[in-house]
Formats: structure tokens, C-alpha cells, sequence
């Protein structure tokens, strides 16, 4: 099939307020059909090809923005800040229109197109929404756009490349020093062959690492054969990979693969959602072996101990009413729903209540993807909209699975003052124990 044969209508204001709208490049072909039209410029972008398809069925509906399943709210954190509210750039249609826009040749790479492909937390909630009908995946467009960005030298944002030198550095992206990321351990735990090895991550041991304590102690409370890596431990690459530095996000994430796979472990548990989604997705993307060991994220493990006996909680660790915040990397992203909510049933006395906004239809913290450096008002924004809903369903104890949400939506209640308490299912589960 030749190049375009007819003019393709494409309205883009400077300051992207209008909808980058695209008739699409032939109506009198299937979608499946749209994809073998080559587009002016494909060559110059090869990084965009693995978007087309995507991109080529998007008919501009809208529903990206919205969650169908909690009353149509909106629930594209991106789309809703109020600075963009409703501009249909920033929800995941215009990803969509972006990638559309530059292969056809109606727009050019610009710092516009950098505020819309960073201004965005990669949450999955556009391609849950659109997965309903269309079924065209607004994430890999972003994401395609960020790797050619990259490429292109506009990518990422400066506090992006700054994490980036941290980790380059100090193997973590907070600067850090790297011998502190055991800090947490009370007593050394021996590093040795063992079946399960505790990824602790970057977030836990040096923002929360009362999580990273408490998953030590239910390890040792269940009897697990578990060891961790100590000065072996690198970051997992995770904000590497999203904000579209891959060639580093494979270096540091093969390093963690080999000394993981040296310990002869069966299993690795993580804290972090993205550590988790890195871990279970991040080899398949960046072209490294599939590893020998399972990856499961901590609520995995401990909800199957909970379900064999191995922990039996037997108090009640607070009074309060608690809901459920779901991490986007561990929900949408790999499907770990259920397994939180699990270790919560099992506590005995626990006020649960659930999140309008839940599971599959969740509202993003905010602070993933890059956006808690790059764009700290739209994590603030986000978790602040978080923390009202918890309010407004009359939760005052906010828990998560994800030091990396818990860190933002601590921060967020800090500043704001909700009167609402954050904390992890762990710590919830740690003291139900005692
Ligand atoms: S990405 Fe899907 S939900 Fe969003 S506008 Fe396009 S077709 Fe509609
Ligand atoms: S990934 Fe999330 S923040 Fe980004 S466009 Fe989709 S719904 Fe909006």
C-alpha cells in the first residue's frame, strides 16, 4: 500500500488546547487494513511503529478520561488537573493523536509534545477504559513517545536525567548513599543461597523503611528461607524504563536478574509496585532472558501464608476505617488485585471500606512515571483528589501496597492535613500479629 492519498484534516493549537484531531487515513479500509499504510514519516520516527496500531484505532471518543465503572468520574489524572481539564491532549487519545500528528507529518517534535508525553503518569487507566470497546492502547503510545524523545535528544526532563546520574551513581535515584539501603535491618540477616530473596527496592529502605522492617519480621515470623542482597542490590530500572532511558533500565535490571539468579532463589518478593511490574514485565521490553525465579510482589506471598496458616493474625491493629489504595504498576498494570485485599479480610476487627474509585477503575496516586520529579503539582494534585475521596467515603486510614504511593499520598497529607492516616497492608498485618 502507497503513502496517504488524501489530505488528512489535523488542528493542533500552539498551546495544545484543541484536540489534535485526525480523520482517519482511510475510511473505506478496515482498521486492521489502516496499519499497512505507510505514513510520511515513519523512517523518520522508526520508535512510533510500535504505536501505529494503536494509534490508527483510536476514534476519538473521549472515554479515556473517565472510569465506566465508578459513575463515569474522571479518572485520567493527566486530563484532570486543572490546567489541562478536559483537553483531550493530554488524556490517552491524545498520545494517540500525537503519534498520529507526527508520522503524517502535521506536527514536528516540540516542547508541547514533551509537556504531553511526560504529563502523564502512565497509569493504565485509558487502556483499561478503552479496552471496553475500542481496545487501543494509549500507555504504548506514550511510551513510544518518550523513547523517541530520547532518541531525538528532548527526552527525558531534567529532574529525569538527574535521577537517572543517581542511580548511574549511587545505584538508587535519590542520591542516597548506597551502603544505607539495609539501614533498615535491625539484625543482619546472613546473605546466602535461599529459596526466597527480599528485593527491598529504593523507595522502602530510604523513604519508608518501617515497610521494608516489616516484611523482614513477618519473613521471620513465617519461617520463610529468605535472604537479601546487600551492596548487590541496584535499582530495579523502573523510572528508568518509563521515562524512556531503556539502554540504562536494562543495564542495572540484567545486573539484578544475575545476582538474584547466583543466590539459586526460587522466589523474589518485592515492596514496590514498580519494582514488582519491573521485575515480572521489565525483561520481556528490554529484550533480557526471562529469569529463572518467580517474581511476586510481598502481598502475594503473605496472603498465601495467611491462607496455609503460616501467619495467623489475631488482633485488631487500629480502630480506624481503612480503605485500600490501589498501586496502578500492581493492579492495572499486572492484574494483583485480589491479594491486598486478602491480608485485610484476614485481620481480625478490621473497619474496611472500599474506594469508589477502585481496582481496575482506581484513581493513580499520582506520583509514577516520572511525574513526582518531573511534575510535582500534578502528584500533589492527585493524591490531594485521592485523599478527598478517602474523606468523602468516611476512610480516615489510607493503606497501599507500594512505598512509592504511600510516600506521595504521606506527603500530600503532611501539607494538606486531612486527618487521614497512611500506612502499608504490612504494617497493618505486622502488628495484627502481636
Ligand atoms: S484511546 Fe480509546 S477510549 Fe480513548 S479516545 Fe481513543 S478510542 Fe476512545
Ligand atoms: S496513563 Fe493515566 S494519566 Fe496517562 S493518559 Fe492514560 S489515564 Fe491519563
Amino acid at each position: 500500500m502507497g503513502e496517504v492519498e488524501r489530505k488528512i484534516p489535523f488542528i493542533i493549537h500552539k498551546n495544545i488546547e484543541f484536540v489534535p484531531f485526525i480523520s482517519h487515513a482511510s475510511f473505506d479500509k478496515t482498521p486492521r487494513e489502516w496499519v499497512n499504510i505507510k505514513f510520511p514519516n515513519e523512517d523518520k520516527y522508526p520508535d512510533l511503529a510500535v504505536a501505529k496500531f494503536e494509534a490508527v484505532r483510536c476514534w476519538a471518543c473521549g472515554q479515556c478520561e473517565l472510569s465506566y465503572m465508578a459513575n463515569w468520574a474522571m479518572n485520567c489524572p493527566s486530563a484532570t488537573f486543572p490546567a489541562n481539564y478536559r483537553k483531550a491532549a493530554y488524556r490517552g487519545q491524545g498520545k494517540h493523536m500525537t503519534v498520529l500528528g507526527l508520522l503524517q507529518g502535521f506536527i514536528e517534535p516540540s516542547p508541547e509534545i514533551v509537556h504531553v508525553a511526560y504529563f502523564c503518569n502512565l497509569c493504565g487507566n485509558c487502556t483499561l477504559q478503552c479496552s471496553m470497546g475500542i481496545g487501543s492502547d494509549p500507555v504504548i503510545s506514550a511510551m513510544a513517545l518518550r523513547r523517541m524523545l530520547v532518541k531525538l535528544g528532548m527526552g527525558p526532563l531534567p529532574a529525569h536525567k538527574r535521577f537517572a546520574e543517581y542511580i548511574k551513581k549511587y545505584h538508587n535515584p535519590y542520591g542516597e548513599p548506597h551502603e544505607n539501603r539495609f539501614a533498615f535491618m535491625k539484625k543482619k540477616i546472613e546473605k546466602k543461597k535461599a529459596d526466597i530473596v527480599y528485593f527491598a527496592g529504593c523507595t522502602g529502605p530510604y523513604r519508608t523503611p518501617e515497610v521494608c522492617e516489616a516484611t523482614v519480621n513477618l519473613l521471620e515470623l513465617a519461617n520463610a528461607d529468605f535472604t537479601v542482597l546487600y551492596g548487590d542490590e541496584w535499582c530495579c530500572g523502573s523510572p528508568l524504563y518509563m521515562v524512556g532511558l531503556w539502554e540504562e533500565a536494562k543495564e542495572t535490571l540484567e545486573h539484578d536478574i544475575s545476582v538474584i539468579e547466583s543466590l539459586g532463589a526460587s522466589k523474589v518478593i518485592t515492596s514496590c509496585a514498580g519494582c514488582f511490574r519491573q521485575l515480572h514485565e521489565g525483561y520481556k521490553k528490554l529484550g533480557i532472558s526471562k529469569p529463572s525465579f518467580e517474581v511476586l510482589h510481598s502481598s502475594q506471598l503473605f496472603a498465601e501464608y495467611l491462607n496455609s496458616g503460616k501467619l495467623k493474625p489475631k488482633s485488631t491493629p487500629t480502630d480506624k476505617v481503612v480503605t485500600y489504595h490501589d498501586p496502578c504498576h500492581l493492579g492495572r498494570h499486572v492484574g494483583v488485585f485480589d491479594e491486598p485485599r486478602e491480608i485485610l479480610a484476614n485481620i481480625p476487627g478490621l473497619k474496611f471500606i472500599e474506594f469508589e474509585r477502585t481496582a481496575h477503575n482506581a484513581w493513580c496516586c499520582g506520583a509514577g512515571a516520572g511525574v513526582m520529579s518531573g511534575f510535582p503539582e500534578l502528584a500533589r494534585f492527585a493524591a490531594t483528589e485521592r485523599l478527598k475521596e478517602a474523606k468523602g467515603i468516611g476512610a480516615n486510614y489510607v493503606s497501599s501496597a507500594c512505598p512509592f504511593c504511600e510516600l506521595n499520598l504521606k506527603r500530600t497529607e503532611d501539607a494538606m492535613k486531612f486527618g487521614i492516616e497512611i500506612g502499608d497492608i504490612l504494617l497493618l498485618l505486622e502488628k495484627s500479629l502481636r
